[in-house]
């Protein structure tokens, strides 16, 4: 792993209506690193992403991207330099998953054809998350999970720098969550991608991400190493769970059961 910032924020305030959402957000993000992000339902994730990727404007503050500011990208540099997977709802796509992932090329296909490195790139972007064998399937026929490998697909095939993903794992099961998270992992090492991901399982963020970044209420309470920040006393400030963290003899890696808040154990003696 290199040390090139790839994803800078500084000092990001945002309002929506003048009701602050964001504020004051600083850190940054090293080329290849996978970062989770963590934080409770309406913390801000979603907007924060939406900001780095130029859909929303900081009421203050500067995003930079390889250590460039967002607003001096043209649109087709920009597609080649970070791609978004948002959360899916209601998408009705009626083209084949080829053709819909096929639309992440366009920042690099010329206008008049497709080629056959553009035809690769697609191919090998539905091999990485394992939806080869969807290819020829109507996106609005397929299962939840299945259109989610097929939405990362489209931003692999985009061939960007960087990756933001909104809950990316949401619609899977476990094997095919750990599947895509071990494919994204893969990215960033082999390719040097920068992933910048929304998830909410602790569990899987201690085995699969370098960094984290924890939102609450619009504020960052903490950005470090997995094994600083996801720690049980941070995960109940953040979410309110107690959770129970102990060590997988095999790995070391820091693992969690949470304790039931609402206290629902039925005593069955
Ligand atoms: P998260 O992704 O962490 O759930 P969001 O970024 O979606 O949080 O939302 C943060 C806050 O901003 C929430 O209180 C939400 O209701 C509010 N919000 C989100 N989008 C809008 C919008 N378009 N207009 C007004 N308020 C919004």
């Amino acid at each position: 792993m290199n040390h090139r910032i790839a994803i800078q924020a500084q000092e990001l305030c945002f309002s929506y209506e003048n009701e602050p959402v964001l504020k004051d957000i600083s850190f940054s993000i090293g080329a290849g690193e996978l970062v989770a992000l963590i934080g409770p339902n309406g913390s801000g994730k979603t907007t924060l992403l939406r900001i780095l990727l130029g859909q929303l404007r900081p009421s203050a503050g500067e995003v930079l991207l390889d250590n460039r500011r967002l607003q001096t990208y043209a649109p087709k540099q920009l597609a080649k330099t970070i791609s978004y997977v948002s959360q899916q709802t209601g998408l009705n796509f009626p083209l084949t998953a080829f053709e819909l992932v096929s639309l992440g090329r366009f920042p690099h296909a010329s206008r008049f054809s497709f080629s056959s490195a553009d035809s690769l790139a697609v191919q090998r972007a539905l091999g990485a998350t394992h939806a080869l064998h969807l290819s020829e399937r109507n996106f609005t026929r397929l299962s939840g999970g299945e259109q989610q490998k097929v939405l990362i697909a489209r931003a692999l095939a985009q061939s960007a720098s960087i990756l933001l993903l909104d809950e990316p794992t949401v619609h899977l099961d476990l094997y095919h969550q750990l599947q895509i998270l071990s494919a994204l992992k893969r990215q960033c090492v082999e390719q040097q991608t920068t992933i910048l991901s929304v998830l909410h399982d602790v569990n899987l963020i201690s085995l699969f991400a370098d960094k984290a970044l924890l939102l609450g209420s619009g504020q960052l309470r903490g950005c470090g190493p997995v094994a600083e920040v996801i720690t049980a006393t941070n995960i109940k400030e953040l979410l309110g769970v107690d959770m129970k963290a102990a060590e997988d003899p095999e790995t070391g890696l820091r693992f969690f059961i949470p304790r039931d808040p609402f206290r629902s154990r039925v005593d069955r003696t």
